[in-house]
């Protein structure tokens, strides 16, 4: 039997921010992780003389007063930061637009009017519809915890009319709302890869802390996304907590209305004050091979959501001949929407058809020139598209033969669109790797390949999260789907735990050194 304070499942940086706060108040924690290497999405793998961040890019909320910043601060330890290109973060190409997406609201705007100033009107409706709800979000995060509300907060939401009648609304009800022509549409929906859902389904409370968070700043660690991870790891276990690594969780026991321990790899865990599961919730529950462990209505609360996409991602490694900046390649993210038709384009590659697919590329070794991705002059390209998971679980469990042959036709097809960008790209690969939706659940555990927990509709955001809490007194959530997905909202999902369960503050200002931001 190991005790520990407390037990966490899964090394995900939801799971890794909660076991480096509680080891920085005096816990002894013990992580739990079923892959053989830590960070859940945000792991780096090795293949030949390549290394590759499974599926992060880019990330926001690193300045020393925002989230990231802030984490760093608490649990003592720096990371430098990189900032991507001030006048382009995000670079969109439509058959109509080939446009760059620069740091700083009213830059964005600046740029958009005088880029498109047939649509004036339209576009300072859009910058000030989204101003707006940014403010009443951040004004109404600071005065009510949505993850623990209280009575009194009931009080506090009338001066919130506005954020309460948009609660429903999709950015396509925005986008009808303020008139913008279907080339600003897609534009502007520019960076959809990053919800993983057209206009007409993200919801816009959603759509709107994202773009704004990236208006304020979008990083790149400086020494990449391993030495981040490696970074937090370290934290956690010179403090006398551990993580088990190939340890798959595979029962959760509940006696008496609580959990009683957990078992993975061999052995048995309990801790004396909590658990905590960065696992998906659905799967949580499962692991408890128990339905009458939780009443019917927690049982449905935690098992019935729906899940965000799928994704197909490709990693490529280009030997030296291969020069990003000639084809408009450099240190941002680029997006190309072959049709300029979000709705249709996801609607169109769930059900299968990925001719023509948009497609998402960023070249990290454009964004830090920092060795250790890649060999000196080498670059490497990672790229990624939503495709359905269906298929790819059905050939795998009955036709491995068809699996593969499923691989290389999404794959050849998405590279289809990489060659519109980038002609040549096949005469420079020397490392070619894909991962459909089932490589993801199988490395990941992210049940269906789903990018981003629960799927990001106005139905499942908001007041409609699940939340930290369970009617287990002993049981936490701390992943995408408790809380909200991307690295910082993680990571804030760990901290806001940490401080509702301790009740220690773990947001506090410390005097030590603040991260190292600059632009290479
Ligand atoms: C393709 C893609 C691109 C993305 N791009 C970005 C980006 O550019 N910027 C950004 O900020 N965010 C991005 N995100 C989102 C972000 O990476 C995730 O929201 C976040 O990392 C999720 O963290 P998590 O802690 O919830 O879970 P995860 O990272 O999913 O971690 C869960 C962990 O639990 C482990 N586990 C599962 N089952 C078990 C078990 N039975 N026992 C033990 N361990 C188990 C898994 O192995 C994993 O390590 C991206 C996500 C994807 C998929």
């Amino acid at each position: 039997m190991n005790n520990f304070d407390y037990v966490i499942l899964g090394a995900g940086l939801g799971g890794l921010s909660a076991a480096a706060c509680l080891t920085k108040q005096g816990y002894r924690v013990a992580v739990l992780e079923k892959h053989y290497l830590p960070g859940g999405c945000c792991h780096t793998f090795d293949c030949g003389e390549y290394s590759f961040c499974a599926d992060v890019h880019y990330i926001s909320q690193c300045a020393p007063s925002q989230t990231i910043g802030q984490f760093l601060n608490y649990i003592q330890r720096n990371v430098a930061f990189n900032s991507l290109d001030p006048d382009c973060i995000d670079r969109v190409i439509t058959p109509e637009v080939n446009f760059k997406i620069p740091l700083g609201w009213e830059n964005l705007r600046t740029r958009l009017l005088s880029t498109f100033p047939e649509e004036t009107d339209a576009i300072n409706r859009y910058c000030n519809q989204i101003q707006q709800i940014h403010q009443e979000i951040h004004s109404l995060v600071q005065e009510i915890h949505w993850f623990n509300r209280q009575w009194s907060d009931w009080f506090k939401l009338p001066k919130y009319l506005n954020l309460y009648k948009k609660r429903t609304w999709t950015l396509q009800d925005l986008y009808n709302h303020v008139g913008l022509s279907p080339k600003l549409q897609a534009l502007l929906a520019g960076q959809s890869g990053d919800y993983a859902l057209p206009p007409n389904q993200i919801a816009l409370i959603t759509h709107t802390s994202l773009v704004w968070d990236y208006s304020e700043g979008a990083y790149y660690p400086r020494h990449h996304f391993k030495s981040f991870v490696d970074t937090i790891t370290d934290a956690i276990t010179t403090a006398g907590s551990v993580i088990k690594y190939s340890t798959p969780v595979t029962h959760i026991e509940i006696n008496h209305n609580k959990v009683e321990s957990v078992i993975a790899g061999t052995q048995t865990y309990k801790a004396n004050y909590a658990y905590i599961s960065d696992l998906d919730p659905k799967l949580t529950v499962q692991l408890m091979h128990n339905k009458k462990a939780l009443t019917h209505r927690e049982y449905q609360r935690l098992t019935n959501y729906q899940y965000s996409a799928s994704v197909f991602n490709i990693y490529l490694g280009l030997d030296s001949r291969f020069q990003p900046q000639k084809y408009g390649i450099g240190n941002w993210n680029l997006w190309y929407y072959p049709t300029g038709n979000l709705n249709n384009e996801y609607e169109r590659q769930l059900q299968g058809d990925l001719s023509q697919p948009w497609i998402f590329l960023s070249c990290p070794t454009m964004k830090s020139r920092e060795p250790g991705i890649a060999p000196p002059g080498h670059h490497i390209l990672e790229i990624a598209t939503i495709c359905p998971y269906a298929p790819f679980k059905y050939l795998h469990q009955s036709n491995p033969k068809g699996y593969k042959a499923k691989k290389r036709e999404f794959y050849q097809q998405i590279m289809t669109s990489v060659r519109n960008l980038i002609p040549d790209v096949d005469n420079y690969a020397r490392m070619k790797i894909s991962g459909t939706p089932t490589t993801s659940e199988f490395y990941l555990g992210q049940p269906q390949g789903n990018i981003y927990g629960a799927k990001l509709v106005p139905e499942q955001v908001g007041l409609n999260r699940l939340g930290y809490t369970t009617e287990l007194p002993n049981l936490f959530l701390v992943g995408a789907t408790a809380g909200y997905p991307s690295v910082p909202g993680v990571i804030s999902n760990g901290m806001d735990l940490v401080e509702l369960i301790t009740k220690q503050s773990v947001r506090q200002k410390t005097d030590i050194p603040k991260p190292l931001i600059t632009v290479e």
